[in-house]
């Protein structure tokens, strides 16, 4: 045994190995000891001391769910032929064979224990062909696969996106991110790739698809390659991949993702993020759409206001929406049954909600098909409902209403569509019945009121009696034979009941293996038709977002915003839907503020004390752009949004150590990458930018990049400091204007308003704010008797700033640098170098140097 348990060991190589047991799957040595750790169950030895662990195979799932979180991949190893056959084929002494039939992985999923309803579960594969990064992702549990290329510097910002929760690339690939699976380089190559996903679509060529570069070929054929490995020769669903263009999509990089907790927040998890204060989804699959929306919001104007048209009609008529939401509530997950069924993982129950889903689907698109006004985007999405009838028909027919989960017991077939079957099931029946009459006429025969037919597995059926009457059935001729005795109890067998016993078991087989055959053609038939189910499901996931944000909106008065192409930005009583939501829960307000950026004004610089709520200012407009652009209604009273084509946000200083670089290094990295990126149609929020320095590295830093953002890229920016001298950039930059979180001091107290107004913050209240977080009086009041010294040494020397006056502007300054690279290349344009003495040369780059 442990021959065969090595041998699988070896295929298994980094994955745990679930050796299956008869009713347990067991671990051994190293495999043991992780699996006891992980699931906290008891780790013993074998005779030969041998560490070992198991779990029921019955419950496998919940483990195999929790040793996946841990981050652990696991093969199943099942026995393939049973005791019977083994002995038969190697006798009384023979190994029954086993075989790994699956592995478990993060990214693989398809079980609904192990997966979460309201989060897709992405696998991504990446590929590099010359300096151009291909990215294949797939969420094999719905099937839809997206690909797309990128540059080595953009692989980041997309990851991020995808959040795969599992990823493959080449082995041996120098910029592997540490988690990724390596996988043999020639899975990669882009011709096999182009023929595997010929062959998984059965098509001779891939032009029906789109156009896919080298790099997304390599990354997709490794990708199936990956996923032909983990299911062995299953494959799961895979709808046709769809190009992503980039373009088409609002930018974010994955420091502003997480900077704004899109989808988790900061301390890990949904709770206190965006999507947990916005999701109103009352399916699985609106949730995962919508968190998708929100990683990707759109960047064409037509396309939001056919997602925002949408909302706004469902918004306008509650009775409607309470209407369909209760119908959205009540559906099954369509997608996920299909991806199981597909899998080769399906079971009955599978089935049924593809019935019940699919001829819901139906009935949603006839009642709204009714309606006259309804908005465009739903002329596009109800044809997606329907066209399911031969289907739905058929399953309705063959299947019992609620079909069970296993479907090795059988029981799921309905009455009345397989005639045989039914004959089957009445002698079966018929028999029982027989057998519950012979119950009654062996107790008269015999006078034993206590006799009882039972059944077991070992025994099947029998008669049995208490120890005491049972002489009445030994003799000889009674017509019963002992088959054994118990304790307290004796059991015989009768020729009649073997017969109608024989029956029932005859009958039981045959309409097993019949009910078998009917699930792989009811398989069948939904894998022939798995695109177009899985088209149904995602239009039913566009619906339900589509009424969740209407379902917001309403709760909380939020407003349709207007989009524009010109770079503006003007937010009338925005909120911050997070914020809010954490206030309201304490009975608190939140108070709300408007923004107004133009070309003419673009970029605020925000002043104030600390928790005045300069953070929450900016991070709201920016999740209002991003809300809006996703498709739904806003946190505002109004408004008016100039399309945005990349997002950045960036807070000073932020906890990052775990990456291993201080936290000053990531500002600036992070810093950055904005100054290179960011352009006339970027909106960008700094936040305390400089903070993680020392105080004059911190306010050059400060002053540098705001006037960069100002005067280089031109972007729409939100710039948070607590540095006062930052105030004089208003001087010279004629497009920053100054502002700030009110507060004031009442009764030696500071009062926080939260209210942001125009013009310079007039002081520093970091003392006050230091008393009102509890620093004790005496350390306050001294901090004050320094504070005076300080300001004292300023107002004689000038302070921090003295001596910015007479520096140049930033973009003349930029100009006279740029000049001279040119005069440089203008010169090295003109020389012709063939022409050259050695001597020459050495004099003119003596000049050149001179004049650099
Ligand atoms: P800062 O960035 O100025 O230090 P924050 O934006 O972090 O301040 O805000 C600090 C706290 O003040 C928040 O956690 C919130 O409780 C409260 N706050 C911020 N903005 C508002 C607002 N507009 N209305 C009500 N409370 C607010």
């Amino acid at each position: 045994m442990m021959a065969q348990y090595h041998a699988l060991k070896a295929q298994a190589s980094d994955c745990l190995l679930f050796y299956r047991m008869g009713d347990f799957f067991e671990l051994f040595f190293d495999d043991a000891r992780t699996a006891a750790q992980v699931l906290d169950i008891a780790l013993t030895s074998r005779g030969d001391g041998v560490p070992m662990c198991g779990v029921p195979a019955h419950s496998a799932e919940g483990y195999l769910a929790r040793l996946i979180k841990a981050g652990c991949r696991v093969a199943i190893a099942e026995q393939t032929e049973t005791p019977e056959q083994a002995k038969k084929r190697g006798g009384s002494k023979a190994l029954v064979a086993r075989d790994i039939v699956r592995f478990v992985t993060a990214g693989t999923l398809t079980e609904e224990a192990l997966l979460e309803p309201r989060r897709a579960n992405v696998l991504a594969a990446v590929c590099e062909v010359r300096g151009t990064i291909g990215l294949a992702a797939v969420d094999i549990s719905t099937g839809r696969m997206e690909l797309e290329e990128c540059g080595p510097d953009r692989i980041g910002a997309a990851l991020a996106r995808l959040g795969a929760s599992e990823l493959v690339c080449p082995e041996g690939w120098d910029e592997a991110p540490l988690d990724a699976i390596g996988r043999p380089t020639r899975d990669f190559s882009s011709d096999s790739g182009e023929v595997r996903l010929r062959g998984v679509h059965g098509v001779a060529t891939l032009d029906g698809f789109g156009q896919f570069s080298r790099a997304m070929l390599g990354a997709a054929g490794g990708l199936i390659a990956y996923l032909d490995h983990v299911g062995r020769g299953n494959l799961p669903l895979l709808l046709p991949p769809v190009v992503r263009d980039g373009a088409a999509h609002l930018a974010m990089d994955e420091a502003t993702r997480a900077s704004l907790e899109v989808l988790e927040s900061s301390s890990g998890g949904r709770r206190g993020s965006l999507i947990d204060a916005v999701d109103r989804c009352v399916t699985g699959a609106g949730a995962r759409q919508l968190a998708e929306d929100l990683s990707a919001p759109l960047t064409d104007i037509a396309a939001i206001e056919a997602r925002l048209a949408l909302v706004q009609w469902l918004h306008d008529d509650p009775l409607l929406r309470d209407d369909l939401r209760a119908v959205l509530r009540a559906l099954p997950d369509v997608g996920r049954a299909l991806g199981r069924v597909v899998a080769g993982r399906g079971s009955p129950r599978d089935l049924g909600q593809l019935r019940d889903g699919l001829s819901e689907a139906r009935r949603l698109r006839d009642h709204l098909l009714r309606r006259a006004d309804r908005p465009a985007l739903l002329d596009e999405l109800l044809p997606l409902l329907g066209g399911h009838g031969a289907l739905v028909d058929l399953y309705a027919r063959a299947l019992v209403p609620a079909p069970p989960t296993e479907r090795s017991q059988g029981g799921f077939i309905a009455e009345g569509y397989d005639h045989a079957l039914d004959a089957l099931r009445a002698t079966a029946g018929n028999a029982r019945r027989a057998i519950a009459a012979l119950e009654a006429k062996y107790r008269d025969e015999t006078g034993v009121a206590a006799l009882k037919i039972r059944h077991n597995g070992v025994l099947g059926y029998f008669i049995e009696v208490p120890a005491k009457h049972a002489d009445r059935l030994m003799a000889p001729d009674s017509g019963f034979t002992h088959r054994q005795t118990m304790a307290g109890a004796v059991r015989f067998n009768a020729l009649a009941l073997h017969e109608e016993a024989s029956r029932i078991g005859e009958a039981g087989g045959h309409s097993l293996a019949a009910e078998e055959a009917h699930f792989e053609e009811l398989v069948a038939a939904a894998v022939s038709q798995a695109e177009a189910i899985a088209r149904t499901a995602a239009a039913l996931a566009r619906v339900d977002v589509a009424a969740g944000q209407a379902e917001r909106a309403a709760e909380s008065g939020w407003c349709r915003p207007e989009l524009l192409e010109d770079p503006c930005l003007e937010i009338t009583g925005g909120r911050h839907p997070v914020v809010e939501a954490a206030l309201g829960a304490k009975g608190e307000r939140f108070v709300a503020n408007d923004c107004r950026l133009s070309q003419a004004d673009r970029l605020w610089l925000v002043g104030g004390p600390n928790m005045g709520g300069k953070s929450t200012f900016l991070r709201q407009n920016a999740l209002i752009v991003l809300l809006a652009q996703a498709g739904g209604f806003v946190p505002a009273e109004a408004a008016k949004l100039g399309l945005v084509d990349r997002l950045f946000s960036r807070v000073g200083a932020s906890d990052n150590l775990a990456r291993g670089r201080s936290t000053f290094m990531v500002e600036m990295v992070e810093t950055a990458a904005i100054l290179s990126q960011a352009g006339e149609r970027s909106f960008v929020i700094l936040d305390e930018v400089g903070r993680g320095t020392s105080t004059y590295d911190g306010l050059a830093l400060a002053w540098a990049v705001a006037e960069a953002v100002h005067s280089n890229n031109r972007s729409r920016c939100l710039f948070a400091t607590h540095y006062h001298e930052l105030a004089r950039l208003a001087d010279t930059c004629e497009a920053l204007s100054l502002h700030h979180v009110r507060a004031r001091e009442w009764k030696g107290d500071l009062v926080l308003l939260h209210e942001v107004a125009e013009g310079p913050a007039d002081r520093s209240y970091g003392l006050a704010v230091a008393k009102l977080a509890g620093v004790p009086a005496p350390v306050v009041a001294r901090a004050k008797t320094v504070l005076e010294k300080l300001e004292k040494g300023r107002a004689e020397t000038g302070g921090l700033a003295a001596g910015l006056g007479d520096l140049p502007l930033f973009a003349a300054a930029l100009d006279a640098a740029e000049e001279k690279v040119d005069r440089l290349r203008e010169k090295l344009e003109g020389l012709d170098i063939d022409s050259l003495s050695p001597r020459e040369a050495l004099d003119l780059l003596y000049e050149l140097k001179r004049d650099a």
